[in-house]
């Protein structure tokens, strides 16, 4: 009851109550011209824990992966890998969706299936890119302030700390890969690709390179492909420390978001993008 507005607790209920029904995953494909049997995933997902829309956790994260699916499906759009774009379900509840997938499918990488039809229904995993969070940057907490300018402090006499109250002058996308597992060196490789195609087609804010990826989709598959999170702070040091008054609370709705944060979520959509075509050798135009 925390959300008041009725229309946004129906949109932000449960497909099924957690435990009393089968959740989707959803994916889409396009086909590589000369290399199908390997493949770039590029990813985000679809359920919230905001009580309202969840609009940043993850709405940003889903609304990037079906705006590259649309550039990349555009007509005169040719990659010689293949990508899939996939919106995980019950991320918040354990990365169950991705867990599953990779338990499920990460024998069937590279086979073609029937035999000789030159059909991959798992290509091999070359890069996972998984999105979640993208629009708020706006730095660590702030002491508050009374009236007179003076620090507010609690029963303990410790001062009171709130949200800054616009996006940090140092506002970027960060990139983590996990420096603890099988994978590290081809994570970070990857992470260092997206910076350099940040670098050269992002318009706005740069990419910072960490290595702590956490709490996301693409920790399953850290141990079997190179694999990275994009977002707007990072997970561990900086949403876990309370940069981020929003998350997963009833203010995760569209309209607490500023022209500048949107202006962050396209960066990073268009460092996505840059990578994600190098990656797959994309040509023609959108
Ligand atoms: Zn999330």
């Amino acid at each position: 009851m925390a959300q008041p507005d009725e229309k946004l607790r129906a949109l932000n209920s449960e497909q099924t109550p957690l435990g009393t029904g089968p959740r989707e995953s959803l994916y889409c494909t396009k086909v590589g011209a000369t290399r199908p049997d390997e493949m770039v995933i590029v990813s985000a997902h679809m359920d919230g824990i905001g009580y309202g829309e969840a609009a940043n956790d993850d709405g940003s994260g889903t609304a990037l992966v079906m705006e590259l699916a649309r550039v990349f499906n555009a007509p005169g759009v040719a990659t010689e890998r293949s990508i899939r774009f996939i919106l995980w379900n019950n991320e918040e509840s354990g990365l169950n969706g991705a867990h599953a997938y990779v338990a499920q499918r990460k024998d069937l990488q590279g086979i073609d299936s029937p035999k000789g039809s030159g059909l991959y229904p798992e290509p091999k995993w070359l890069a996972v890119i998984q999105h979640d969070m993208l629009l708020f940057d706006d730095g660590m907490p702030v002491p508050k302030l009374d009236a007179a300018g003076k620090p507010v402090l609690d029963a303990r006499g410790q001062p009171v700390y709130t949200a800054p109250s616009a996006q940090r002058a140092e506002a970027d996308v960060n990139i983590e890969f996990q420096v603890n597992s099988k994978q590290t060196d081809a994570s970070a490789k990857l992470a260092w690709a997206l910076r350099a195609a940040n670098e050269k087609y992002a318009t706005d804010y740069p990419v910072a390179v960490g290595n702590r990826m956490t709490n996301t989709d693409s920790v399953p598959f850290m141990d079997h492909a190179p694999a990275v999170s994009v977002r707007e702070s990072e997970r561990g040091m900086q949403i876990g420390a309370g940069w981020n008054p929003h998350w997963h609370q009833p203010t995760d709705v569209y309209a607490t978001y500023s022209d500048k944060d949107f202006l962050l979520g396209l960066n990073a959509a268009q460092t996505t993008l840059a990578a994600v075509a190098q990656l797959t050798g994309a040509r023609g135009k959108p």
